[in-house]
């Protein structure tokens, strides 16, 4: 079957893989019928990872079910779903716990926890920027769709990653009805956890990047952008918080934070929440970080360390949240309040593209071109 293959740092085609199949009676098989691009396979793509050449990315994946294992018992053949990135067994200590986001069986290292599909460190899992996706324990990680999945496709499949990613954020930093929350980064992810915010009450959500194109979709969701390569973020944050600053905070950035010169320093964003989020406040950390980046700017970052302004965080008594999402806490309610029309995360979907397009699409929106802020690869389009 097709599939985006990663061939070395900035190189990908769509190439042939071995075909997805039921290897395992709890297995379902998805025809791919939406696939993201997302923020985080740029890591991988830029060559910041150890993601191997010849394997395929994609983990924000929706589809049709083509087939079921002999052990599936709630999903049917015919039924849309969407996956969530994190692939969890359901059974093990922490998926009990709900930390569907570190399985315990999923990943086969026994020094690490969590598996994705198509993801550095998360597994041999298959991506699905592809034709067809195996879903291991399909009943546990399908979400079933209902009869609106085709029409709301593009606001379903947020469902896998950035928009419960983007939930977890506030959640993690604590937001409540009234809260003013700062946001750092207005990626995918950013402008989730800003539609986010403000479903959960926030009173006023600021957002701080520095692509035009994204400060405008925070703006038309009611945030207030803060344009870095203009405006000191954290002095605006307090000026507008007479001088305390914001109760909550987001990092939707991660570890290859830089200043608009392009330097890179991976504290830059986690600094500027320390001091511009108030006394007692919270803190929600879902952009990236690695425990090593062999790419990094020095040899701290190398080694995975970021020098944060921890006394200073202590001092404000702050609490901070951090990891992965586990996509499974929120989904299902997620998914409601798109079936109920209170939300629609599609509006940052710029694009949509075959499989063929994918190369030029993840040099676009790896150069962070104006203009392309989601790409959702539709692989029934080649046959359009
Ligand atoms: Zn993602
Ligand atoms: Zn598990």
């Amino acid at each position: 079957m097709k599939a985006v293959v990663y061939n070395g740092p900035r190189d990908v085609s769509v190439g042939d893989v071995s075909d997805a199949k039921i290897e395992r009676p709890t297995d379902v098989l998805v025809k791919i019928t939406a696939t993201n691009i997302c923020g985080s396979d740029l890591h991988m793509y830029e060559g910041r990872t150890d993601f191997e050449t010849g394997r395929n990315f994609g983990h924000e994946n929706m589809g049709q079910v083509v087939e079921v294992g002999d052990g599936v018992d709630k999903v049917k053949v015919g039924e849309y779903v969407v996956l969530p990135f994190n692939i969890s067994c359901g059974f093990c200590k922490n998926c009990e716990r709900g930390h569907t986001n570190y399985c315990l069986t999923t990943q086969p290292d026994a020094a690490l926890a969590g598996a994705a599909y198509g993801f550095a460190g998360m597994g041999p899992w298959a991506g699905g920027q592809a034709e067809m996706l195996r879903v291991p324990y399909g009943d546990h990680n399908c979400l079933r769709l209902g009869e609106d999945a085709k029409e709301k496709e593009n606001d379903y499949v947020m469902l896998a990653d950035i928009f419960p990613t983007g939930y977890h954020a506030p959640e993690m930093a604590g937001v409540v009805p009234g809260d003013t929350v700062v946001i750092y980064g207005a990626g995918p992810v950013g402008l989730m956890a800003a539609l986010s915010a403000t479903t959960k009450g926030a009173a006023r959500v600021m957002v701080v990047d520095r692509h035009p194109d994204r400060l405008r979709l925070a703006e038309q969701i009611g945030a207030i952008p803060i344009d870095d390569s203009k405006t000191d973020p954290v002095q605006f944050v307090l000026d507008q918080t007479m001088g305390l600053g914001a109760d909550r905070g987001c990092e939707c950035v991660g570890y290859q934070a830089h200043d608009p010169q392009g330097t890179e320093d991976p504290a830059l964003t986690l600094n500027r929440l320390i001091a511009s989020v108030r006394f007692t406040g919270g803190i929600g950390v879902v952009g990236v970080f690695m425990p090593a980046d062999p790419g990094g700017p020095n040899e701290d970052a190398k080694q995975g360390k970021v020098a944060i302004d921890y006394g200073l965080h202590w001092f404000k008594g702050q609490t901070i949240g951090s990891g992965q999402c586990p996509v499974k806490k929120y989904n299902r309610q997620l998914r409601d309040l798109i079936a109920g029309d209170k939300v629609k995360p599609s509006w940052i979907v710029s694009h949509e593209i075959p499989l063929t397009e994918a190369a030029d699409a993840y040099r676009n929106f790896d150069e962070r071109n104006d203009g392309w802020t989601k790409v959702v690869i539709k692989p029934e389009l080649a046959n359009a």
